[in-house]
């Protein structure tokens, strides 16, 4: 046991600088602010790497930086941008690579996809035929120099070939990506030369496809890549993770690399690893990359004792991801209890304890300091509203939906193509200081509500404006989808600066879960009745739905998500009422996140996901028919899971569509969803204003996939990232298009 280290440090900084900076160079192209953009990556790495070395980890982890999404960084680093961008892909500029991330003039950003079973994104690789990779990751070589400074042996970490590849999708006229292979592996062999070149002994090539159960033709991809890299490389450390590959052990520890990182978290048993080669590092991520609970290092201990005793080969002790998934620093919260906190493990103590395993098992003391654990309370899943009447299964059916949709007149009496928002509306600066004001008490709360109210009072004339037909209060009053619910649900903490990148310069604040969950007092009420009261269109009510506040909190490691589910969708069911008390006729439950709790092995996909209907269905069925249910989704592979989204069974779907190329329409339109669905018509993540002819294009299509009268029209996603200017012109020219569809014949 000679090594600690960890697979990678998250890389926002430490007070979220990469999102500063960001913003601030993408609303101010200069070259000062180019030079500050580059200038605050430096200090970022540097940071992290200092931080590594002081803290006695045997290597800097480098490579981990990106300036949005590390899957662009390695596509973008070996030449692979898009063609259709028309950039040098060979030498892409900064600029290149924020434009594909974000979109340009008439060039759409490439897709965004959920990483793994995670709340991160990443963008989707375009695979042509006949493409090239001749680029040089000057960024990742610029990135070594950098780190040699700090005189400490240096691990580079990198995104493996097969996973790129897999990621990806086919564009154009390729057929199957697996083609692109040979070349991909070209490029690879090149920079791995150059890494080698600069004298670095091992690199980290990650490839956490490995955890799935692949089919042939991926095996023999991986297979041949990493026949071809060993002999140009350094060493590789072959590195799966967020979960043990216990299908494709066998396989994997038969490639030709110089060790394997193992995610052996989650009671992975030990007795899985006895025939590991003994020529070849065994790297155990025994430390949670994805949890924020301190280790149980007793346990860790002697778990790495047993498995030292059963094999021969050399070990390193690390986590089980990169920490790209918890928060930096926990020394710097303030508000936590210290009996809290006492539990507690982010990015800095996790290093702190890989490196407390390692040295101890080489120094061979007896004792632990600091290991005993404190025990979390003993849960009562039986905590909330109305658990003990969900425990009988038809008090969570809804009547059928045709029965339903003649109850819904007040709201379904709407034109043809109603058009909506998905919820959210610009979060300015101004909404965002008067909350920091009212969180550090220098502002009341009654001035708080006050403005708060003005915003929603401005928002239900700007739809009546556009002339939209269903209404969104806007959601001002909410940091986040989920955070905002954390606040005001018991059971959960919210920290002060726990920030997780979502993607480019998204950040999230996962709250953490660390007891019992149960309403105490409404969430949305206030809002939704206020906006409600200002106008006669319907004003939709939004709530979080259940899978994505557990997808998106840090849950407690002795409960699992199904038992969680139950007292969240207790909460949400009470919540939901409450708004049908107060008049609201349409309701919608967000679950962007639903897939995001996906087991990576297919075979337990079911259970998680007849847990999650049943979750939706506690939520959706204590108000009345009459009341019309919506959901919301984006940015996932949902292809693969529409038979559990029509189980739902809301009356309106709206979903990410326009970014995907409507890709959905197809699955949907295939298992026979009888319900009204609202693909979205525009990209919101993207600053383009969407044409009246480009929305209109969209509308047509969507109606040779889904017949008229099931169809709304609305945005892709929520609208808070975006400025006023580009939601007037974009909602503007969606509802001016669908004036157009509704006065032509749709082309069936
Ligand atoms: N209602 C949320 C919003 O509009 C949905 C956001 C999401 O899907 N991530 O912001
Ligand atoms: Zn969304």
């Amino acid at each position: 046991m000679n090594i600690a280290h960890i697979l990678g440090f998250p890389r926002v900084g430490f007070n979220r600088e990469l999102k500063f900076i960001l913003e601030s160079y993408w609303k101010n192209r200069t070259s000062e602010t180019k030079e500050m953009l580059f200038k605050t990556r430096k200090e970022i790495c540097l940071k992290a790497w200092r931080m590594q070395k002081l803290l006695r980890l045997d290597f800097l982890t480098v490579g981990d930086f990106s300036f949005y999404d590390h899957v662009l960084s390695t596509l973008c680093g070996l030449g692979g941008l898009p063609k259709r961008y028309g950039f040098n892909v060979k030498s892409p500029s900064i600029d290149n690579y924020f434009d594909a991330a974000r979109g340009i003039n008439n060039f759409k950003a490439m897709d965004l996809k959920k990483w793994f079973n995670t709340n991160y994104h990443y963008l989707v690789p375009e695979y042509t035929s006949g493409m090239e990779f001749n680029a040089e990751f000057t960024w990742l070589l610029e990135e070594i120099d950098l780190a040699k400074a700090i005189q400490h042996p240096i691990k580079v970490c990198m995104l493996g070939p097969v996973s790129l590849l897999w990621l990806g999708k086919e564009y154009g006229d390729l057929s199957n990506r697996v083609e692109v292979l040979p070349r991909l592996l070209e490029a690879y062999k090149r920079v791995l030369m150059n890494i080698k070149l600069k004298g670095v002994e091992w690199v980290q090539l990650e490839e956490p496809i490995a955890s799935f159960s692949l089919p042939a033709v991926w095996r023999i991809a991986l297979r041949t890549a990493y026949e071809q890299l060993a002999s140009c490389s350094p060493k590789i450390l072959f590195t799966s993770y967020y979960a043990f590959p216990t299908e494709m052990y066998t396989f994997i520890k038969s490639l030709p690399a110089a060790g394997f990182h193992f995610d052996i978290t989650n009671n992975v048993s030990i007795n899985q690893l006895e025939t590991y080669p003994s020529d070849k590092v065994l790297s155990v991520g025994i430390v949670n990359g994805r949890d924020v609970w301190k280790n149980d290092l007793k346990r860790s201990i002697h778990r790495i004792e047993r498995l030292r005793s059963k094999i021969r080969s050399e070990m390193w002790v690390s986590t089980s991801c990169p920490l790209l998934h918890v928060p930096c620093d926990l020394s710097t919260e303030g508000k936590v209890s210290e009996s809290l906190k006492r539990k507690l493990s982010f990015g800095v103590q996790k290093i702190q304890e890989v490196v407390t395993i390692k040295e101890h098992l080489t120094s061979q003391m007896s004792t632990i300091a600091g290991s005993s654990l404190v025990k979390e309370t003993h849960f009562n899943p039986r905590v909330g509203f109305y658990t003990e009447d969900l425990e009988s299964e038809c008090c969570f059916k809804r009547l059928n939906y045709l029965d339903r949709i003649k109850l819904q007149k007040p709201i379904s009496n709407l034109p043809i193509y109603p058009t909506t928002t998905v919820g959210s509306f610009p979060q300015t600066e101004h909404i965002r200081k008067i909350r920091s004001l009212f969180k550090k008490g220098n502002l009341s709360q009654k001035e708080y509500i006050t403005t708060l109210k003005s915003e929603v009072s401005f928002i239900i004339k700007k739809q009546a404006v556009y002339g939209l037909d269903v209404f969104v209060h806007g959601e001002v009053e909410r940091n986040d989808m989920v955070e905002y619910f954390g606040e005001l649900v018991e059971g959960f903490m919210i920290t002060e600066n726990g920030w997780i990148q979502s993607f480019g310069s998204r950040c999230t604040k996962p709250p953490i879960v660390f007891k019992d969950l149960s309403f105490i007092r409404p969430i949305t009420v206030y809002w939704s009745k206020y906006a409600q009261s200002l106008t006669n269109k319907p004003v939709k009510g939004m709530v979080t739905g259940p899978m994505t506040i557990l997808n998106w909190s840090f849950l407690r490691k002795t409960q699992t998500i199904q038992e969680l589910s139950l007292q969240i969708a207790s909460v949400l069911r009470k919540e939901v009422t409450l708004l049908e008390n107060h008049g609201t006729r349409a309701v919608q439950v967000d679950e962007p996140a639903i897939r995001e709790g996906l087991p990576l092995l297919y075979e337990n996909w079911n259970q998680y996901l007849s847990w999650s209907v049943k979750a939706f269905h506690i939520v959706s069925s204590g108000i009345s028919a009459s009341t019309q249910i919506h959901t919301h989704l984006c940015y996932s592979e949902f292809g693969e899971i529409v038979d559990t989204l029509v189980k739902l069974d809301t009356d309106v779907i709206s979903i990410e569509a326009a970014r995907s190329n409507m890709f959905l329409l197809e699955p949907f339109k295939e298992c026979g969803f009888t319900n009204e669905i609202g693909p979205g018509v525009y990209d919101i993540h993207s600053p383009m204003i969407p044409s009246v002819e480009e929305v209109l294009l969209r509308v047509k299509y969507i109606t040779t996939c889904i017949p008229k009268e099931r169809i709304w029209i609305n945005p892709d996603c929520g609208l808070k990232t975006r400025t006023w200017s580009q939601v007037d012109k974009s909602l503007a020219n969606m509802v001016k298009a669908t004036k157009v569809a509704r006065l032509q014949e749709p082309t069936i």
